[in-house]
């Protein structure tokens, strides 16, 4: 037996499905998950000391690459000081500069630990900000697992949400509409319906939570000024396109600006850290400031804050960004081309960092046309890329992540294994 399946056998003992986040057990692909031992650049290793080229990257995080030496140097170097203190240090104040710096819609900011954190925390502030109760998402995103953010559509557009979870209580799941991502009309007739009601809009501006699904920016630019006019509380979750589309995340790429931000993933370097941030006049209703409660004992953790702040450092790089871009589109181009003569109907879409596979003709707009995709052909596409050493999402609803230490020669090897997973899908 192999050493990753005995591990999951003994894994699934002691911790239900063997795993502590769900998509890790490979349910919608099959399989024995790869238990990691360690990465280190694009690379990472499994139990039965294969590797792989990664191209999930811890979700998003570890767009440095694995244990880049500079972000493992401020790592060690606050380490010996101390864990986790519960009071505040300078290096907090560093972190909240530098994240203002880089995203301007961003005045004051609160670190958390993480994305759920900030989006669970946000909406809240939202709430208490506007005195309303109602928030509308959109269906496809996902921002954590927050009870009021684990809700599906009703059946028409002025009916309640309905949970998408057991232990969701429908009394909470009744406050928040769900409508369909990039659906400026439907949008409009939910504020003409309901407006005044509205504490909240949060959407992903780059969706990466239903694979990649880039937001129109007419949609965007609706939802702004929907929220202007009704009073609500604009709140882009930049936690997986922070920092990895751009620099100064999705807003910076189409220019708009959101009422609040929660960042997540590459904010950390890898460590647990978040955060959410944005007007003053919004975050002064935050606690011990406002009434608006929320707290916690890691927040700002010495460690998590060391790691985020090197690795926001480091990306500031000029090019870096474009660099990022470039190889991504490369691999992307690559995968589409090896496709295409092997006649496997396919497309892929990347923007900044952040890449989409689809097993379909065209890059698809909204969680419905994602729905269309070939699953069972992604499913062995992704079998067979795994056991040629590349480790893409184990989901046809995820998007991919390229770092800065996927050079030209581990794109090249990626785009040779998937000529070779392309015919045997075209036999
Ligand atoms: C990952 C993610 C979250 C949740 O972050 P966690 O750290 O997993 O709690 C929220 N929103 C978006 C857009 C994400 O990609």
């Amino acid at each position: 037996m192999s050493k990753n399946q005995a591990l999951f056998e003994r894994a699934q003992r002691t911790i239900p499905g063997g795993v502590n986040s769900p998509v890790r057990a490979f349910r919608s692909v099959g399989g024995t998950p790869r238990f990691i031992e360690r990465a280190e650049g694009p690379y990472f290793w499994d139990a039965d000391g294969k590797r792989y080229i990664d191209y999930i990257g811890s979700w998003g995080p570890m767009i440095l690459g694995h244990v880049h030496p500079e972000v493992l140097e401020a790592v060690q170097r606050v380490l010996v000081h101390g864990f986790s203190f519960g009071a505040p240090t300078e290096a907090e104040i560093e972190i909240a500069e530098e994240i203002c710096k880089l995203v301007p819609s961003i005045e004051q900011v609160r670190m958390v630990s993480s994305g759920t954190e900030a989006t669970m925390s946000a909406l809240r502030l939202a709430r208490g900000f506007t005195n309303r109760s109602r928030i509308i998402k959109f269906e496809g995103c996902y921002h954590g697992h927050a009870d009021s953010l684990l809700v599906k559509a009703g059946s028409g557009l002025l009916t309640f949400g309905n949970p998408t979870s057991a232990g969701v209580p429908a009394d909470i799941a009744k406050h928040t509409t769900v409508l369909e991502y990039n659906n400026v009309e439907q949008l409009n007739e939910a504020f003409q319906a309901f407006g005044s009601e509205i504490a909240s809009v949060i959407v992903e501006p780059v969706a990466g939570n239903m694979n990649l699904v880039r937001a129109t920016p007419e949609f965007l630019n609706a939802l702004r000024e929907r929220c202007n006019e009704y009073g609500s509380v604009l709140i882009f979750d930049e936690v997986m396109c922070g920092f990895r589309v751009a620099l100064g995340g999705a807003q910076q790429v189409y220019g708009i600006k959101p009422d609040l931000t929660c960042l997540g993933k590459v904010i950390g370097g890898g460590m647990p850290a978040a955060a959410f941030g944005g007007r003053r006049d919004i975050m002064a209703h935050l606690a011990p400031l406002g009434g608006v409660y929320q707290a916690g004992t890691l927040s700002g953790n010495p460690i998590a804050v060391a790691a985020g702040l090197k690795t926001l450092q480091l990306i500031q790089r000029p090019g870096f960004h474009d660099d990022l871009a470039k190889q991504t589109r490369k691999l992307v181009d690559g995968l589409a081309a090896a496709a295409r003569d092997a006649r496997v109907p396919f497309s892929a879409d990347s923007i900044g960092g952040m890449f989409g596979l689809y097993f379909m003709d065209q890059v698809p707009g909204s969680f419905a046309q994602i729905q269309q995709g070939d699953t069972k052909r992604f499913n062995a596409f992704f079998h067979a890329m795994l056991d040629a050493g590349v480790y893409f999402a184990p989901s046809a609803f995820e998007a991919g992540f390229v770092s800065s230490a996927h050079d030209d020669a581990v794109i090249d090897a990626t785009i040779d294994a998937a000529r070779g997973a392309f015919a045997t899908l075209a036999a």
